[in-house]
């Protein structure tokens, strides 16, 4: 079914794209370098398969993660939507790629960064956050992983996948969702929780910039999870008092006693760890980011990890069926996914 297209538009489907490397998996399915026939830009395809998400009863979560892509296009540090599209197997989202590589591949063979490049990002990602949370979204899953850099350097936050819409300031909710490293203390106690879970995961991820390792980390996850509830927060030596604050305000494992617990982003912007910020350059990106991927251009594969790139891309994600009706349930659970920007044709199967 066609809907509010002009009829003489083109309806976006896989073969409309040259899909040519693969470059990262998620959770229900891969990110693909693909680029488009007709205006030749390059594009992250993420395909997920419907029927493993059907399985896992994530469809909320798909939805959730379309409907935040769609409202997120103006802020620099968060992946743009351009299209998303359905087959009767397949769910696609062409976004914006982003090719300096995962936070977590930098993080991994540097083992920790120097306070102003950890500063520079965690400041990026605070603005990212700060802004969904004033779209009253709370984001759930900051983690290295999600965090991309872009070819000069900048902050990319990706994966809307476990947002929750809808949270006004003072509400609650209550999933038990995250990563383990990253699990806030009420999540875990599986307690209503708010905007304030986003905080205490940015202070993990700043706490593993600096020292190579979640706050809380053990192998045993039973074990970090206890940790996580009961242990004090050590920080080894070496840090600036400043940077030994925030780690600690954000970390406060009473939700209301942390730092953006009371009004959110500002806080964390006030903080004196940041007073090298300047917040209005690091919006409109006039700060120069401390540290440059150097990439040679698109098809630079080089800070996504052999794993992917070598891997075969599968015919399948090209081809855009004979047929586009349903011969499942899977397309009504996905009613509307279909996105495409004004003037251009979405096919809603
Ligand atoms: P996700 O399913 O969103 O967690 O994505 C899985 C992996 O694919 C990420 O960790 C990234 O390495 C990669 N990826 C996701 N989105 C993009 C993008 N827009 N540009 C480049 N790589 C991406």
């Amino acid at each position: 079914m066609l809907t509010h297209v002009p009829p003489s538009s083109p309806s976006a489907r896989p073969t409309d794209f040259d899909f040519l490397k693969v470059i990262g998996k998620g959770n229900y399915g891969k990110v693909l370098l693909a680029k488009h026939k007709s205006d030749g830009m390059f594009y992250a395809v993420k395909v997920l398969q419907k029927k493993s998400i059907l399985k896992k009863k994530e469809q909320g979560h798909i939805m959730a993660e379309r409907s935040v892509l769609l409202k997120n296009v103006r802020h620099p540090f968060l992946v743009g939507l351009r299209y998303s599209f359905q087959t009767p197997e397949k769910l696609y989202f062409v976004l914006d790629y982003v090719n300096g590589g995962e936070l977590f591949f930098h993080l991994q063979r540097e083992r920790r960064f120097l306070e102003p490049r950890a500063r520079f990002y965690a400041a990026e990602v605070a603005s990212a956050i700060g802004y969904l949370h004033s779209l009253h979204i709370i984001y759930r899953d900051l983690k290295p992983e999600n965090i991309l850099l872009d070819c000069q350097g900048h902050v990319v936050l990706t994966d809307f996948g476990l947002c929750k819409e809808g949270v006004e300031p003072e509400e609650t909710t209550s999933t038990f969702c995250g990563t383990p490293e990253y699990l806030a203390p009420e999540v875990l106690r599986k307690e209503p929780y708010d905007r304030a879970v986003d905080w205490w995961c940015l202070g993990a991820v700043l706490y593993e910039m600096l020292h190579g390792l979640p706050p809380f980390y053990n192998q045993d996850v039973s074990q970090m999870y206890e940790n996580i509830l009961h242990q004090p927060l050590r920080i080894p030596g070496g840090r600036t008092v400043a940077a030994c604050d925030l780690l600690q305000a954000l970390l406060h494992k009473d939700q209301r006693q942390r730092l953006g617990s009371k009004t959110d982003f500002l806080e964390i912007k006030n903080h004196v760890f940041f007073s090298p910020i300047n917040w209005d350059d690091l919006y409109h990106k006039r700060l120069t980011p401390p540290f440059n991927p150097n990439v040679a251009g698109p098809a630079d594969l080089k800070h996504f990890d052999p794993e992917f790139t070598q891997e075969a891309v599968s015919k399948s994600i090209g081809c855009t069926p004979d047929t586009m009706a349903s011969s499942s349930g899977a397309s009504s659970a996905f009613l509307g996914f279909s996105y495409a920007p004004e003037d251009e044709a979405i096919l809603d199967c």
